[in-house]
């Protein structure tokens, strides 16, 4: 069984909504960031530096009052030794003054300093500075009496021996404490500096960070767009079932084949394909098998030709090939035959075994059009006529055709009130039993009365029947005027004759035909077994499951069902087993070539022992002269029906058919 490598499906368009709703939170995360970094990275900056400013004003303060106790400490010996050199009294009154503001301003400092926070060394610098002050203030004192008392050159000698070594002690210790203040000065300004570095490290590496994500998010953008913009020239080019390019983008490609043509001088064959019963595949198996199929013949047109050439889907079941760079009609014509074939082969769709057709209309350029729209019309109206021919056959567009489907047109309306006017009708073409020399069936063949074309053939009018779903209708009605009429041969004393009338697709599978079929017998009073139903392997093809269901539901009633035409379609004699049928009709294409092909001969002669096995009745089509007949004797048939016994005729000359001795009519009959 062919099994098909199914296309896959186009790929999904992205959800452009939640795409959207991605990019915002994304836009709105990094805005976020962005702010909160620099909120942070202001703050970090800020209390670095206010950190840095108390430092430094704190040492600064510190190391000021430290100055102040020093200088005043320096200044107030230097007043002391002066005031032991001078005799004016007022003088001394001023540098006296200043002396003891020089004392003033030196405790000032030391309690400031004591205030502020201090280190150990601090601490015990200060306390040093006091204990040895202790020393020197007397000292400082003696001086002052000495001189209050005018013993100035025993104040100086004081103040040269003890006051200033004193003095100068303390000094020392007041130097070292600038020293320290100096110290923690520097080692508080430089932890305040690197807490400002750390900040900024904080910032650099929380911005660095913010523009990566933003980065990110511009990446992410920039895919998003590139995608979107992808998927939508796809959607917008594409077939989504099969990934195919749409209508919108072969046409283009057409219009591209047509400029390289004329510039090369070559021919673009634009082939127009619609699936045979496509609708009857969709309303039994469903819509999924049906994509199924779609997806199938997509993948094997694809199969069958160049790269370069094109394969569309227009939509539901039609697809259009355009064959560019040929040179003549055979090699486009060729890829036709291929793809017939192709399409033709069995599908395997969820375990069914499947068979499928399609019709082809054939446009080319430049001799049928010049422009991808006529070229386009052109195939399907050419793809229009494959279909009345019979499907599963191409045509080649020709001028002839726009002429036909007007006439088709007008013949649709008129159909539309032949059967209300009575104008469709049965003719009977009788069926010979060489055995029995009897006629032992007629078959009942339709006919349209037209009133100015005169007696139409099926071929001019069943296809329009079909197409417009009125073969049901006309199929119940004249059923049950043919049971209706066997019933009276049958009670003018031909009670062993029977009818076989003939069922299309359409009328099998629609849902009234077993309740026709009861009807009709009921309402005629004919037997169920003289009435026999011919159907097509065309039904067997489409999906024998249920094709041999609905058969073992009509065999139920009694009625015989033959196979009609057996050998033209695809179902190979292999498969005949699985017919539940009673009678195979032999196809005229089989007899006509009788007595002179071999290979017929063998053929058919394969088919009635096939049949005998089986138990199955043959009725041999299509007999026109005596050497088939005779031929057809000779290897074991023994039901004929064609010309060369009667042609269909009208219901009141079947009587004189049934009367005939056909022994003697066609002489050589052996019995
Ligand atoms: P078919 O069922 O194969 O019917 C036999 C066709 O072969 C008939 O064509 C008949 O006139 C023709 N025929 C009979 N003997 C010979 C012969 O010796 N040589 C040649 N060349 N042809 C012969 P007709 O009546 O034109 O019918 C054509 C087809 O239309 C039928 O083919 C059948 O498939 C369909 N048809 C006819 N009547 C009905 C009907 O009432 N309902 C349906 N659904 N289809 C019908
Ligand atoms: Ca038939
Ligand atoms: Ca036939």
């Amino acid at each position: 069984m062919h099994v098909d490598a199914l296309p896959t499906m186009a790929r999904r368009p992205a959800n452009p909504a939640a795409w959207r709703r991605t990019l915002l939170a994304g836009f709105v995360i990094q805005l976020l960031l962005i702010v909160f970094v620099t909120a942070m990275g202001l703050q970090q900056l800020r209390t670095a530096a206010d950190n840095l400013n108390a430092v430094v004003d704190l040492h600064m303060r510190k190391q000021n009052l430290t100055k102040t106790m020093e200088v005043s400490a320096r200044q107030r010996t230097i007043i002391m030794f002066m005031l032991t050199k001078i005799d004016d009294p007022f003088e001394r009154d001023e540098l006296l003054m200043q002396f003891h503001q020089k004392g003033s301003e030196f405790a000032t400092a030391r309690l400031a300093l004591l205030d502020m926070p201090l280190n150990d060394l601090e601490h015990s610098l200060l306390t040093m500075q006091r204990q040895l002050i202790t020393h020197a203030q007397p000292l400082q004192d003696q001086v002052i009496d000495l001189i209050g008392a005018d013993a100035n050159q025993a104040a100086m000698d004081l103040v040269l021996r003890k006051t200033i070594p004193a003095q100068n002690d303390v000094i020392a210790v007041l130097s070292q404490l600038d020293t320290e203040t100096q110290r923690v000065a520097q080692a508080a300004s430089l932890k305040a500096r690197e807490g400002h570095v750390v900040a900024r490290f904080w910032l650099y590496l929380l911005s660095g960070a913010a523009l990566l994500v933003g980065l990110f998010v511009a990446a992410v953008v920039l895919h998003y767009t590139h995608r979107v913009n992808r998927e939508r020239e796809q959607l917008a080019t594409q077939d989504t079932l099969t990934g195919l390019p749409n209508r919108m983008l072969f046409m283009d490609r057409l219009e591209q084949s047509l400029i390289r043509a004329k510039r090369h001088e070559t021919l673009v064959g634009v082939m127009f394909i619609d699936l045979d019963r496509f609708k009857r595949i969709n309303d039994t198996l469903g819509h999924a098998s049906g994509d199924q199929l779609i997806c199938g013949v997509a993948g094997r047109l694809r199969a069958v030709v160049r790269a370069d050439d094109i394969v569309a889907r227009l939509g539901g079941d039609e697809f259009v090939v355009v064959i560019n760079d040929v040179v003549a009609l055979t090699p486009i014509l060729q890829v036709v035959e291929k793809m017939l074939a192709t399409v033709a082969e069995p599908y395997n769709l969820d375990g069914r075994e499947i068979f499928s057709s399609c019709s082809i209309g054939v446009s080319v350029y430049p001799n049928d059009g010049t422009d991808s729209g006529s070229l386009l019309k052109n195939a399907d109206t050419a793809m229009y006529h494959a279909k009345n021919n019979g499907r599963n056959r191409f045509q080649l567009y020709g001028a002839a055709m726009n002429a036909m489907a007007e006439e088709r047109l007008q013949l649709e309306t008129d159909l539309h009130h032949a059967q209300a006017r009575g104008e469709l009708i049965f003719h009977y073409q009788p069926q010979l039993n060489l055995e029995t020399g009897h006629i032992h069936a007629v078959e009942a063949l339709m006919r349209w009365q037209h009133p100015d074309k005169g007696l139409l053939v099926p071929a001019a009018f069943l296809n329009l029947l079909e197409e417009t779903g009125e073969i049901v209708n006309v199929g119940r009605e004249l059923l049950q005027s043919a049971c209706h009429q066997t019933a009276h041969w049958h009670a003018a004393g031909f009670t062993s004759l029977n009818v076989a009338v003939n069922v299309s697709g359409k009328e099998f599978w629609h849902d009234t035909l077993l309740a026709s079929v009861c009807d009709a017998l009921e309402q005629s009073g004919l037997p169920a077994h003289a009435l026999q139903l011919e159907l097509t392997e065309g039904i067997f093809m489409e999906d024998i499951d249920a094709a041999v269901d609905r058969i073992l539901a009509l065999k139920a009633l009694g009625i015989v069902i033959s196979i009609d035409d057996f050998g033209t379609g695809y179902s190979s004699l292999a498969h005949l087993k699985r017919f539940p049928i009673d009678i195979l009709k032999i196809d005229r294409y089989f007899v006509g070539d009788l007595p002179n092909s071999p290979v017929n001969k063998a053929l058919i002669s394969s088919i009635l022992a096939l049949c005998q096995g089986l138990h199955l009745g043959t009725v041999a089509e299509g007999v026109e002269n005596r050497e088939q007949l005779e031929s057809l004797q000779k290897l074991g048939c023994q039901t004929l029906q064609g010309y060369f016994i009667s042609r269909p005729v009208p219901v009141d000359e079947v009587i004189g058919l049934l009367q005939c001795d056909w022994q003697q009519t066609l002489g050589t009959i052996r019995t």
